[in-house]
């Protein structure tokens, strides 16, 4: 496929791209599906409803062809979909895509990394809010402990997955963890993001007053440890990073909330059914699968997304006030996963 690059209206490109592959959940994390709303009677997304791999790779191919060079399977949890390891084939088959990879709760990473690995996958962004057995399984809403999510840290190291750290912080929840898991993975080589607490979606309850900002974090840190910062990688690289002296680790910090970076935000989202989101805090997505569905070539699609991401004007962050937040409605984070 000819490649072209396209630009937003603000004249941001279209570098990346998240593809939610299944809305379900095996956590039920206070912060993004809270138990009370995401119950035993939740209807949750039939198969049918579901891209399927063929979709998603025929999608990949066609976004790869936009501009996008980076794609990022995401959920729910994506290890509960079915043979993840074959889609991941089919999308490191994909021409001029350099990075595949994977934002994951963990626990099933035991018995799927090293597939996953033979398939292509890169990396892998392991979810962890807690060293606290008793807290992490409040937090998570299941119980589960934190050895199922360390196990699974490991699985992923063993099989040669680079393996990267999010633990999102919220105010009086766990904030008395941000230096134990600080000391946790500088000790074991592991780059840790500390995520503030986002108000992704109108279930979870957010509040300013609940978000841990990026300078409160940085200056518990800069007390006990030597930081230096590390100049970003990539244009419109989302972690501010910083760099523990006299060692080879890093840790970084998602500032969505304290020091927003729409302006460089060159990220587009999948949602599992096929909807197509230009920011995390759209309320309603573009449909993609019911129009490709209908038998659409591949230039109608290329057309259709082109349209899409040309209209793009998305600055939610810069804008938020407490205002927008409640005025609006939002995509739950568990259909476009982050
Ligand atoms: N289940 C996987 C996981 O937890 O890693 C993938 C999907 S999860 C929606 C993707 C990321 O979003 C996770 O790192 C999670 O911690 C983060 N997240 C969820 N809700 C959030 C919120 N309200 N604010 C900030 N980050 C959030
Ligand atoms: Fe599930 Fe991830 Fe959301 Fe937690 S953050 S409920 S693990 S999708
Ligand atoms: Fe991108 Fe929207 Fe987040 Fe701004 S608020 S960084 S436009 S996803």
């Amino acid at each position: 496929m000819e490649k072209s690059i396209i630009k937003d209206k603000l004249n941001r490109p279209l570098r990346d791209l998240r593809i939610s592959v299944i809305d379900r959940c095996n956590f039920r994390c206070q912060y993004c599906m809270p138990a009370e709303t995401f119950g035993p009677d939740f209807a949750f997304l039939p198969k049918s409803e579901l891209l399927s791999y063929e979709e998603i790779e025929r999608l990949a191919k066609i976004f790869v062809s936009l501009g996008v060079e980076k794609i990022r399977l995401t959920g729910g949890e994506p290890l509960l979909r079915k043979d993840l390891p074959i889609l991941v084939k089919k999308l490191s088959e994909i021409e001029g895509l350099t990075d595949i990879g994977l934002t994951s709760n963990g626990v099933l990473l035991p018995q799927h990394a090293k597939s996953l690995k033979d398939a292509g996958l890169k990396r892998v962004n392991v979810s962890l809010d807690s060293l606290n057995d008793e807290l992490f399984g409040q937090i998570n809403g299941r119980n589960v402990r934190t050895k199922p999510v360390l196990d699974g840290i490991e699985a992923a190291r063993k099989a040669g997955l680079g393996v990267k750290i999010n633990m999102v912080v919220k105010k009086g929840l766990n904030d008395t963890e941000i230096l134990p898991m600080a000391e946790f993975c500088k000790n074991e080589g592991l780059q840790l993001r500390y995520i503030e607490y986002m108000d992704v979606g109108s279930t979870n309850g957010w509040r300013m007053d609940d978000v841990v900002t990026k300078k409160e974090i940085y200056n518990l840190l800069k007390e006990k440890y030597d930081l230096e910062p590390v100049d970003p990688d990539y244009y419109g690289e989302v972690a501010k990073r910083y760099h523990y002296k006299d060692t080879n680790v890093d840790v970084g910090f998602i500032t969505s909330v304290s020091e927003s970076f729409c302006s460089s935000c060159t990220r587009s989202r999948l949602s599992a059914n096929g909807q197509l989101f230009t920011c995390l805090f759209n309320g309603n997505g573009h449909d993609i699968r019911d129009f490709m569905r209908n038998g659409v070539s591949d230039e109608d699609i290329i057309n259709r997304v082109t349209e899409i991401w040309n209209g793009r004007d998305d600055r939610y962050s810069d804008e938020r006030t407490a205002e927008t937040h409640r005025n609006r409605k939002k995509i739950e984070m568990s259909y476009i996963g982050g």
